[in-house]
């Protein structure tokens, strides 16, 4: 077949012969000289070829932000002149949207209009911490009289951020802005599958001035350079996104330093929809809710549960229309399913699908691999819709991360309640009701970091997002994600007049 990302990556100026790791300002070949390839998921070709990290890679660019942290003039800016550069940043994503949004497809797969939703919001989020930085600060504390107190929000120093594939560009953008808004130094490790946006952006950043050292990017492996950045001694932080497995492993390695941790990972998300839900709103933002991005989002409505008087209504629709999502084309318009990260990630996905009709299930739409004309060597899968499922087999238990939802029935609010919030995660949830007073009610007892009420997205720049339970800990992408590139610092001074003797000596 044609080569579509050889026709479009020839046409952006973001193309390079190798796409080289960026440490203390510079672009640089790994240390071992290695490259590995980075492949265009809905077609199986190679897009490009990129510099591949050491652990001697890591060690440069942790030296790197140090030294930026510790002796570089960043930090010591005033908060304006920080700010000032994240909008530059913005600007110059801004002035290159196309190109940042054509280079993501080719990296993952992803639709058009989800790339695009993507890098629009990496480029608001920096406008956003460039707002929010101003006025993030410290306090002044009561103390007995004579006494002061005030307290300093000071950057907690090098922070290690280690991004999934499944938003690559956008994952760097939540790390990476609300760390050097209040003037910490990265590193950033993107994920194998998906450097290239991490790497631009890193480029990006020193563009508009962000000093030399302060974001440096490492496409490298996970296990090695990943796991090299969260034991380093150099390192004060990490902040990581992926899976709760890797997660769990990584808090237990960087408890060897006490590392400050922020842990965004894996979900398993309700979607209870009540029997006054007008149920085109909840049929429309359900399927957006689990086929947004191939269902490969950390807070992807996984679990559906319908009220047992609507339930035959809703599905009715809930079938149809998905019937009619469109897969395709990741460039046209009118594609909404994109591809699959790579085959790794279709055997997981059929796998659990594999299961639940073992243990009994039903598969009412899908439940297979895709076939789509013209990107046979692409990785695809249906989207997927399971019914007749029990709480405990474990495609209902367990992430899927591919475009499958399990359907339920429910009675009452209470055992809406309690089925929702029966799987160890706890990241997103989403009711649909017309009544306001039982959409509180709900939103109060669900153990999740994130609750949507009538609505399809779950976060824009500004509203918290993380997990409770597995889910992880740490809210990013507001104003508290500052708080946790802090530490704070409280002074407390005496004024008085006469000298304090404590010991009565
Ligand atoms: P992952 O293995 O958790 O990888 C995420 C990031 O961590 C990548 O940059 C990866 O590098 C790195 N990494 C892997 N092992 C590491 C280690 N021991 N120490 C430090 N860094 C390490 O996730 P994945 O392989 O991308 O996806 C697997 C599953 O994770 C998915 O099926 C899904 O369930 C879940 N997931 C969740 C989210 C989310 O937002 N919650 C996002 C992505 C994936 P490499 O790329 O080099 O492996
Ligand atoms: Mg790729």
């Amino acid at each position: 077949m044609s080569t579509v990302h050889e026709t479009k990556l020839d046409q952006l100026e973001m193309k390079r012969a190798v796409y080289q790791l960026l440490i203390n300002g510079e672009r640089i070949d790994g240390s071992a000289g290695e490259t590995f390839k980075t492949y265009n998921p809905a077609t199986g070709e190679v897009v490009a070829e990129v510099a591949k990290a050491t652990k001697a890679d890591a060690d440069k660019a942790v030296e790197a932000a140090r030294a930026a942290f510790e002796h570089g003039k960043w930090k010591m800016w005033p908060v304006g002149r920080r700010a000032q550069v994240l909008n530059k940043i913005a600007s110059i994503m801004r002035s290159r949207f196309n190109e940042i949004v054509e280079l993501e497809i080719l990296d993952t797969g992803k639709s058009l209009a989800a790339a695009q939703g993507q890098v629009m919001q990496a480029i608001e989020d920096f406008e956003f911490y460039a707002g929010a930085i101003v006025g993030h600060r410290g306090t002044v504390n009561n103390v007995p009289g004579q006494f002061h107190n005030y307290t300093e929000k000071e950057p907690v120093g090098v922070c290690a951020q280690i991004i999934p594939w499944n938003y690559p560009l956008m994952m760097a953008a939540w790390k990476i802005a609300p760390a050097i808004a209040v003037g910490c130094s990265v590193v950033v490790k993107p994920a194998t599958l998906t450097p290239l946006t991490a790497i631009i952006l890193g480029e990006i950043c020193l563009e508009a001035g962000v000093p030399a050292g302060v974001v440096n990017v490492i496409p490298g492996s996970g296990r090695e350079v990943g796991n090299h950045l969260v034991e380093h001694e150099g390192v004060d932080k990490v902040a990581f996104t992926g899976s709760t497995p890797v997660g769990k492993d990584i808090m237990g390695r960087a408890s060897q330093t006490l590392k400050r941790v922020t842990l965004e990972l894996g979900g398993k998300s309700p979607n209870l929809v009540f029997e006054d839900a007008d149920i085109t709103a909840a049929v429309d933002g359900s399927l957006f809710g689990i086929f947004y991005n191939s269902g490969q989002s950390c807070e992807a409505r996984s679990r559906l549960y319908v009220h047992e008087d609507i339930y035959d209504a809703f599905m009715e629709q809930f079938v149809a229309k998905a019937k009619r999502l469109v897969l395709g084309n990741p460039f046209d318009k009118g594609t909404h399913v994109g591809a699959i990260i790579d085959q790794g990630q279709v055997d997981v996905i059929d796998g659990y699908v594999q299961s639940a009709k073992a243990d009994g299930a039903e598969i009412l739409l899908g439940g297979k691999v895709a076939q789509v004309e013209g990107y046979e060597g692409g990785f695809w899968y249906e989207p997927t819709i399971i019914a007749g499922v029990t709480h405990e087999m474990k495609a209902v238990q367990e992430e899927i991360f591919g475009p499958v939802v399990v359907v339920m029935k429910f009675k009452d609010e209470k055992e809406a309640v309690r089925l929702a919030n029966d799987t160890e995660f706890g990241l997103g949830s989403a009711v649909w009701t017309k009544d306001g007073a039982r959409a509180t009610r709900i939103a109060n007892q669900i153990k999740a970091g994130i609750v949507m009420v009538n609505c399809p997205f779950s976060a824009f720049p500004g509203t918290p997002f993380g997990g409770y339970k597995q889910s992880g800990f740490g809210r990013e992408l507001c104003i508290e994600t500052l708080d946790l590139y802090t530490e704070t610092k409280s002074i407390l001074s005496y004024y008085g007049s006469r000298p304090l003797n404590p010991f009565g000596l």
